[in-house]
């Protein structure tokens, strides 16, 4: 490592670190990222479905070179119970229309190594295998580099980038230890099945990807889900499970992921498939409410260090918000930079730029989504009451049919009490 001064330096080479990089180096500033990891893109982890706006307007058209696995055109929501799965699926050329709202299937491992070393095209200086052990502050408390390996390098501002459990964010006070409600365990598997058997699985042309997320049986009714990515020729399926509602069923989330993997509707896509890869990892889940400090003198927060990451069953984001968060921080730090002026009050300017962007806007909008994940209804009654009508609608017996309407009432009296019903429509309808 180099023991010059840098302009800037990056804790982090995912996302939201190699953005910054991007767009500080090519302004031409002297920039160093540090990353723990053997290379960028080896100690974290995503889904991973990336929705490529905020990546667009750093590199325009990157996903015709950026090593994307597949241009996602089909979407599946699942509710499932032990035996059955209530499906909801969309397919349109809407979807990818245009590069803002294209979105692709990505593994870290190879994308973060792509985007490190655009950074490193445009003249940052990456470093790896060295874990940042703590941020050197003077003695005003401004912060004025960092220590990692026995050695102390300087930076007229530090952006932390180190993830959700940012231990640096915390070491200065800008972050609280994350507690159990806030994030999710996520465990991940890689499944190699075949670029033709996927096509021909999950009905996909060449090139086109399918994101499929799932609540109910795969936790066990635990809040959380699962998800499906089909990549090139691999599939990425996984659990997440909020880490402070764990207990709520017998099974550990390793045992969520073998029991998502054998439910009836998931194991056919996964025949005969070789696992090549497992992860995990957590993911910030709270949204707005576990948004630390942003800055101070000398220090920007971005990405899931910030906990910018919102989950609404539907769509789960962190990627776009990373890489947005990760541009805002730099842009911010050019203007510092102008002005020889790295103070709390310049960098301020970090914050009102992601108040102005959909950074902020989309966390203040979905504020009240993750109180609506922490309803046990949506994990376990209504997977299971979809399971019944749904098997009362489809299924004929020679029996003579019954009113469909009063059916869904009675058991909706027989499986909710009012006062359970009055509280998830309360939550759902205070969350928008
Ligand atoms: C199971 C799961 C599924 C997800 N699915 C999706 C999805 O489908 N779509 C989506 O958009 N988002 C998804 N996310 C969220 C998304 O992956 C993250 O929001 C995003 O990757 C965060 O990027 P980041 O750069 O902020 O942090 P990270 O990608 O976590 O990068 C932080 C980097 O900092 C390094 N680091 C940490 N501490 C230090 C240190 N002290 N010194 C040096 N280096 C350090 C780490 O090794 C790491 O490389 C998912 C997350 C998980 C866990």
């Amino acid at each position: 490592m180099s023991e010059e001064k840098f302009d800037a330096i990056i804790v982090g080479g995912g996302l939201a670190g190699c953005s910054a990089a991007i767009v500080l180096a090519r302004a031409g500033l002297e920039v160093l990222v540090i990353e723990r990891g053997d290379y960028c893109g080896a100690k974290n982890m995503t889904g991973g479905r990336l929705y490529g706006h905020s990546l667009e307007k750093i590199i325009p058209g990157f996903a015709e070179e950026a090593p994307v696995e597949r241009t996602v055109k089909k979407e599946k929501v699942s509710l499932m119970s032990a035996d059955g799965s209530l499906d909801i699926g969309y397919g349109s050329a809407k979807l990818s229309a245009a590069p803002e709202c294209a979105s692709y299937t990505v593994l870290h491992a190879k994308f973060d190594q792509w985007l490190a070393g655009k950074a490193e095209e445009a003249g940052a200086e990456i470093v790896t295998g060295f874990l940042v052990d703590s941020l050197i502050t003077d003695e005003d408390g401004r912060v004025a580099g960092i220590n990692a390996a026995g050695e102390e390098m300087y930076a007229d501002v530090v952006i932390l980038a180190d993830g959700v459990n940012s231990l640096l964010a915390q070491q200065i006070g800008m972050k609280k230890e994350l507690e159990p409600e806030q994030v999710a365990v996520g465990a991940k598997e890689t499944i190699r099945l075949g670029e033709d058997i996927i096509n021909q699985r999950f009905g996909l042309a060449p090139g086109e990807g399918m994101a499929w997320l799932s609540a109910g049986d795969p936790t066990a009714g635990g809040f959380g889900g699962g998800f499906l990515y089909t990549n090139k020729d691999t599939v990425s399926i996984g659990v997440v499970a909020t880490l402070g509602d764990i207990g709520h069923s017998e099974i550990s989330v390793p045992q969520m992921l073998e029991r998502f993997k054998a439910h009836p509707s998931i194991a056919p896509y996964l025949e005969g498939g070789e696992a090549i890869e497992y992860s995990g990892h957590l993911v910030p889940e709270e949204g707005l409410g576990m948004v630390p400090e942003l800055y101070r003198d000398g220090v920007l927060v971005t990405g899931d260090a910030a906990g910018f990451c919102v989950n609404l069953g539907f769509t789960v984001r962190g990627m776009d918000f990373a890489i947005e968060s990760g541009r805002l921080a730099a842009e911010t730090v050019l203007k510092a930079h102008e002005l020889g002026d790295f103070s709390a009050q310049v960098l301020s300017g970090y914050a009102k730029a992601l108040d102005d962007s959909f950074v902020m806007r989309d966390l203040k909008s979905f504020k009240g989504f993750p109180t609506v994940l922490s309803q046990r209804a949506v994990f376990e009654s209504l997977p299971e009451l979809c399971d019944q009508i749904a098997g009362k609608v489809f299924r004929v017996d020679g029996q003579p049919s019954q009113n469909i309407i009063l059916y869904m009432i009675g058991l909706v009296a027989e499986r909710t009490s009012a006062a359970e019903l009055v509280n998830l429509v309360t939550t759902v309808l205070e969350a928008f």
